[in-house]
């Protein structure tokens, strides 16, 4: 109910027994500010930039993405903006940048794969990036980090640019933190590794469960092999935010699951840290986390993943739900 929701702005995004955690949103555009404005984000957990590439003939010069990562950035203020460096390839094309026929797109040469090897592309946006740190709380993440190697080349490249901009006199700020996304299985199983080099993570379920379960999320035909409560992700999930916080780095979420409330006490006794969602599911989920025993929820993802299968898990989920 609408009241119920209305009354959650301004509210604490804290469980019953007091863990706190931060529920922001995901983004394409600028133009998607007032609507995360409007559902009181407590910050962008997931800024696509690759909207900016898309839909037009050439590329998007540094000035251009300048102004469009500054304009969200001075909308919210101190909050934590986290923008994402270009995630092309897949199923997104763009008809300036000939990548040639693939056989496996999801599988190809996409996202920090392509910009490791397109490396003026990836300057020019990172560039853009530093520059636009001056007027907010800027993150900055890299999609689709497989191996210890591709996050160390990329920072490695994100330094050489900052390098460039001292050099030119040109301000940024000193204290940019630096995340991956965890949606390749490969990076979730080494992530005690990947976490000593980044400070953040950021789970992208859309994908982990893409390329755990071996099941194309695009193709309809095995939409049922495509589970967000797959025991096998669900593990994996788990490994993830313990081993980010054995390191002491926070650990988020902003594939789909962040934003399913069938999922969200799961998540919350796991102890996920920041939940990223489309601004509309936001109030929705603070309204339910505010109703949540962090205590009790930790015994029901122990338990939850001691099932065997997806359905079994939906099914505890949906029984145990009555009674928090
Ligand atoms: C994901 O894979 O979960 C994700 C958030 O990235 P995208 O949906 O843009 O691939
Ligand atoms: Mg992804």
């Amino acid at each position: 109910d609408i009241k119920a929701l209305e009354e959650m702005k301004g509210q604490e995004s804290i469980t019953s027994d007091g863990r706190k955690v931060e529920i922001a949103g995901n983004i394409g555009t600028p133009d998607d500010v007032p609507g995360l404005l409007r559902n009181d984000a407590e910050g962008v957990g997931l800024y696509r930039t690759e909207f900016i590439y898309m839909n037009r003939e050439t590329m998007p010069t540094e000035e251009e993405q300048y102004i469009s990562y500054k304009k969200v950035l001075e909308a919210m203020g101190e909050k934590p903006i986290v923008i994402r460096t270009l995630d092309i390839g897949g199923d997104k094309k763009l008809p300036y940048l000939e990548i040639g026929e693939e056989m496996n797109p999801f599988l190809g040469y996409r996202a920090i794969r392509l910009c490791l090897q397109e490396q003026e592309i990836f300057k020019i946006q990172l560039r853009a990036l530093l520059r636009a740190s001056v007027h907010g709380n800027l993150k900055i993440m890299f999609p689709m980090i497989s191996s210890l190697e591709e996050l160390l080349e990329a920072k490695y490249i994100l330094n050489e640019v900052k390098e460039d901009l001292k050099n030119e006199n040109i301000e940024f700020s000193q204290d940019i933190e630096v995340g991956i996304m965890i949606e390749i299985p490969s990076a979730a199983i080494i992530s005690d590794i990947l976490a000593k080099h980044v400070d953040f993570f950021s789970i992208g379920t859309n994908d982990l469960i893409q390329y755990t379960c071996a099941v194309d999320r695009m193709n309809e035909k095995i939409e049922h092999l495509y589970q967000p409560f797959n025991p096998g992700v669900l593990r994996l999930i788990k490994t993830v935010i313990e081993n980010g916080h054995k390191q002491g780095i926070w650990v988020g979420m902003c594939g789909e699951v962040a934003g399913d409330m069938r999922l969200i006490p799961l998540l919350i006794g796991m102890g996920l840290d920041e939940f990223s969602m489309s601004p509309i599911s936001i109030l929705h989920a603070r309204r339910l986390i505010r109703s949540l025993s962090y205590e009790k929820c930790k015994e029901i993802a122990n338990e939850a993943l001691e099932l065997g299968t997806a359905k079994e898990i939906e099914d505890f989920m949906a029984k145990i739900s009555k009674t928090l």
